[in-house]
């Protein structure tokens, strides 16, 4: 049976467990006076499981949306499955997600292409009704009676990427945006296609918030010292960034021996690699991170002419960019 987790008086975690792996994606589940909504439900493998602790804790007629913080199958994968099972509710979604969602075909070609078996493993999409799909620009907010969910637009790990910030709780649902978390190793979800320059951008205006409780979705929330948290994954992808670069300079070509490269130096991603990458479902993940940093810098490199003085410049005025 899933766990589910209390982080504060109106935000839980249902913490799935799939095939024996536990801890490997947070559902948040957030209650209003008018209703309960659901945020990445997770992949269609695990939607019977979801029903059955939603059902088990709640009451499910009570659920009047699913937001999803973006559509990769092991967050939103399972959302029309879920809908044929809980009936008809909206779903929430950044508005480069709402066709992904309504024809679902593009993304699970791409799944398949980025995540091979394990896409067939997680599950195909089903189509939801584009009636029921609402894209949330920034600042968006999700009104359940009491409780609100307010969308922030955290491009990088993917594009249409979105966190969630609930109030008056103070939750700061961040799904991939920070990265992955497990017995407080952390690091940074970039696969392929990785975009540094919005990651970094991403990161920074997360950082301006003052949050009581931040929560990832692979796997777990921590309650204050949420800034130095952040800054953590800010400071990951600037050293893995700044490495990989340097790995590629002195002519190392191959994504494995770069990965090779970062487990010996980054003791973080060596525990990951050694400790957590032992089931199928999250076999690869960290690699899969590696290379899309790979993928980015060697094109900054390679095609566009850039420097790793040029790297760390752009990084830099990111990183002392002014708030706004
Ligand atoms: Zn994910």
């Amino acid at each position: 049976m899933n766990e589910l987790i209390k982080i504060s008086d109106n935000v839980y975690i249902v913490n799935v467990n799939v095939l024996g792996l536990s801890e490997w994606l947070a559902t948040h589940v957030i209650i209003g006076s008018n209703g309960l909504l659901v945020i990445d439900p997770g992949p269609n493998l695990c939607v019977d499981s979801l029903v059955n602790t939603l059902i088990k804790y709640f009451n499910v007629e009570d659920i009047k949306g699913i937001a999803l913080t973006h559509i990769h199958l092991d967050h939103g994968g399972g959302t029309g499955l879920l809908i044929k099972k809980l009936g008809s509710v909206n779903v929430y979604v950044h508005p480069r997600g709402v066709r992904h969602l309504s024809n679902p075909e593009r993304l699970w070609e791409a799944s398949k292409e980025v995540l091979g078996d394990l896409a067939l493993t997680l599950g195909r999409p089903e189509p939801v009704d584009q009636g029921i799909i609402i894209g949330l620009d920034d600042g968006s907010v999700v009104d359940l009676g009491g409780t609100v969910i307010k969308a922030i637009h955290t491009p990088g790990h993917a594009p249409h990427h979105i966190a969630y910030l609930v109030e008056p709780d103070n939750v700061l649902i961040a799904g991939d945006a920070l990265g992955n978390m497990f017995n407080r190793r952390i690091y940074p979800v970039t696969v392929p296609p990785f975009n540094l320059v919005d990651y970094l951008r991403s990161l920074n205006r997360l950082s301006r918030g003052s949050y009581r409780y931040v929560s990832v979705a692979h796997f777990g929330y921590v309650e204050n010292d949420c800034d130095i948290f952040i800054q953590r994954f800010k400071d990951k992808i600037i050293s893995w960034s700044i490495a990989i670069a340097s790995f590629i300079k002195e002519g190392i070509k191959d994504p494995r021996d770069i990965y090779d490269e970062l487990l010996q130096s980054d003791q973080e991603l060596s525990y990951m690699f050694k400790f957590r990458e032992v089931h199928k479902l999250v076999k690869g993940a960290s690699y899969r991170a590696v290379l899309g940093v790979y993928q980015y810098i060697d094109r900054l490199l390679n095609v566009e002419g850039a420097s790793i003085d040029d790297l760390l410049k752009m990084m830099f005025s990111i990183g002392n960019a002014p708030t706004k």
